[in-house]
């Protein structure tokens, strides 16, 4: 603490993929009104979700959100509960009609995806896979064979943990495709627009760039509503949430709250010009090729992922000497950069630079790198 200090830092810069960091502004206000939220003398958690308190926390949030992420009239807003993994279930349970289902495998996140639809749908086809680049590479849509009359396509549009990207959402049409464009966005909703003429559906866990772990985010397109499998759990069928104003069950009150906080520091943030959302994507862009440059300049970092699809959110990197590896994560440490470990499943060191990372972080992570660096040279 003391050298986070002395480098003049508040708090330590936290690296985490997720559950990951807020912003301080968002956690100093709900701080102050952890006991009483707005003189209403009760804290958010303490609130029924049908009560005029709770009520106005939920509306604002879901305006804010509607209006940051441009999200069209056509579109439902639902807050629920279950992460991105139960949406692997309640998207086939919903959407698959118990059909042909196409997907497209980037990374571990899209792998378990089209595991867990095999359950629900008649057919899982693999239309491309970066599977033979051990997942460095994004195929190019061109050279997908999509099915005739799936029931829809799902891909992960970033990938948390290979660290791939799409920079362009498809254009299934022009594939061939009248099937509904299925995105699990968890790891880099909000911090870039969507190009909501080309999707269906998009899903997300909160941990990463919206508030806390329990609040799942999905926006769905009304005409996709109500072709549940007789199976689907009520609390999860799409048209039932959507009919209740994601109040069938009780919401992820707290979650949507702080979500609602950081919609509106959002809201706030200003970039060149530019404000909200499109503000974030172009900080997101400077970060990540400060960060980017830095590896690809060094003798001693390498980040392997094709240029073309290098995820601007969580950038995984190995050290060349991988006997380094513990020193260099006690050394960020000591610095107050904190959780870079590698996801188990690779290895080697991940940034997550999400939202809440201010430049000045990434900066404070490449000066200790280049510091790193030469020391062991
Ligand atoms: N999809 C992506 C892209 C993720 O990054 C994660 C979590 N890291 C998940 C799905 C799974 O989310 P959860 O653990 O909330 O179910």
């Amino acid at each position: 603490p003391d050298a986070f200090l002395a480098l003049n830092m508040t708090r330590p810069y936290n690296f985490s993929a997720g559950p990951a960091a807020i912003p301080s502004e968002v956690l100093e206000q709900a701080a102050a009104e952890m006991l009483d939220w707005h003189d209403s003398g009760m804290g958010v958690m303490e609130m029924s979700h049908r009560g005029k308190e709770f009520l106005s926390i939920y509306e604002t949030a879901e305006a804010d959100l509607r209006e940051l992420l441009a999200v069209p009239p056509h579109f439902k807003i639902l807050f629920m509960q279950g992460g991105g993994l139960a949406e692997n279930a309640i998207v086939p349970l919903n959407l698959s009609r118990a059909g042909v289902v196409d997907f497209v495998v980037t990374g571990s996140w899209s792998q378990k995806s089209q595991k867990e639809a095999r359950k629900y749908a008649s057919e899982v086809n693999i239309v491309a896979t970066g599977e033979d680049t051990g997942f460095t590479t994004v195929p190019d849509p061109a050279s997908w064979t999509v099915s005739r009359g799936a029931s829809y396509l799902h891909l992960c549009s970033n990938e948390t943990i290979h660290g791939t990207e799409f920079h362009q959402l498809p254009d299934l049409k022009a594939l061939g495709s009248d099937a509904p464009l299925v995105i699990d966005f968890s790891s880099h909703v909000a911090s870039r627009p969507v190009d909501w003429s080309r999707v269906g559906l998009a899903f997300g866990g909160a941990q990463k760039n919206l508030g806390p772990a329990g609040l799942t985010l999905v926006i769905v397109r009304e005409d996709l509503l109500g072709h549940a499998l007789p199976a689907c759990p009520s609390a999860f069928d799409y048209k039932i949430v959507a009919d209740n104003q994601s109040m069938y069950n009780t919401p992820p009150t707290w979650g949507i709250y702080i979500a609602g906080l950081t919609f509106q520091w959002l809201k706030r943030q200003t970039e060149g010009g530019l404000t909200g959302v499109a503000a974030m994507e172009q900080r997101n862009i400077a970060k990540a090729t400060l960060l980017y440059n830095a590896i690809d300049q060094s003798q001693l970092y390498v980040n392997k992922v094709a240029a073309n699809c290098r995820s601007r959110m969580n950038i995984p990197f190995f050290l060349r000497d991988e006997s380094r590896n513990d020193a260099f994560l006690a050394g960020a440490k000591e610095r107050g950069l904190l959780q870079l470990k590698g996801h188990k499943s690779v290895g080697g060191m991940r940034a997550s630079i999400y939202n809440a990372m201010p430049l000045a972080g990434v900066q404070a992570l490449v000066d200790y790198m280049r510091e790193f660096e030469q020391k062991h040279a």
